[in-house]
């Protein structure tokens, strides 16, 4: 439980805080949730399994992978090779190494994206998880780190919600995490709307590595975990601090990414 800094500190103190009777609530909430059909993270149709999308839901995501853009993932009607790069990726090379990402962002990934960031429910976090996992390479010693929130935001909402993810993955997969490894420092403002040189700006100077875990960094492969990959602005700035850092390399891995256009 090393690598979970932060979970075991906030799971510790709410402990102290808890009195007998919602320890006695908390030893019977699993047998209550065992007792509820697993619904779909989508719709909320009841489904066969937890989870699992429904048919119809299934059937509205797109799924990525090959063939697209070696680095960045953008999807390629035709396989071009697999170091092939988009026209993008060519003109400005990202400063992380490689993004990968469950599904195309859309009305759907967009909702269950909602559900986590509002709805502080772990549940959706496993299911991202599920379908995150497979992008991970398997011969890499991975260091999972989640995009950091501005303290303000954690606090109004109680938890991150890419560090849920993080956390999930790591679990699964018996990997490696720091869900505090960045830190924002500076609050930034919502970047829709913005173009990308104003995105850039607005988030630089807003993260750094936490001074406890600069000797972690050193010659490791960081995989960053986001939810959704939207202009690359966030994603570029906290690889920029983590290269900086000394990390060997720089892995993206969000649960949905924006495809055409912007959010
Ligand atoms: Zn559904
Ligand atoms: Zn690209």
């Amino acid at each position: 439980m090393v690598g979970f800094g932060l979970a075991v500190n906030r799971a510790a103190s709410s402990l102290t805080a808890m009195n007998a009777a919602s320890l006695a609530r908390a030893a019977v909430r699993p047998i209550v949730d065992f007792a509820l059909p697993p619904r779909c993270p989508g719709c909320g149709a009841v489904t066969q399994e937890p989870h699992r999308f429904c048919l119809d839901c299934w059937q509205s995501l797109t799924f990525l992978g090959e063939p697209c853009c070696a680095v960045c993932a953008l999807p390629f009607e035709y396989g071009e090779g697999e170091a092939a790069l988009c026209g993008g990726c060519m003109a400005e090379p990202p400063a992380f190494d490689r993004l990968r990402a469950a599904v195309s962002y859309g009305a759907l990934p967009r909702k269950v994206a909602l559900k986590l960031k509002y709805g502080g429910r772990p549940g959706v976090a496993a299911t991202m998880a599920r379908f995150m996992e497979r992008h991970i390479e398997a011969d890499g010693d991975w260091l999972l780190a989640p995009v950091p929130l501005h303290r303000w935001r954690i606090w109004r909402r109680g938890y991150n919600q890419s560090a849920l993810i993080a956390g999930a993955l790591a679990r699964r997969g018996g990997l490696d995490a720091r869900l505090d490894l960045i830190e924002r420092v500076k609050a930034t403002p919502v970047l829709r709307g913005m173009n990308p040189r104003e995105r850039r700006e607005a988030v630089r100077g807003a993260f750094r590595i936490n001074s406890r875990y600069k000797a972690n960094v050193k010659g490791r492969a960081i995989l960053l975990i986001d939810d959704v990959y939207t202009s690359g602005a966030t994603a570029n700035a906290c690889a920029r601090v983590l290269k900086r850092a000394g990390a060997a390399s720089v892995n993206i891995l969000c649960w949905a990414r924006v495809v055409r256009g912007e959010d």
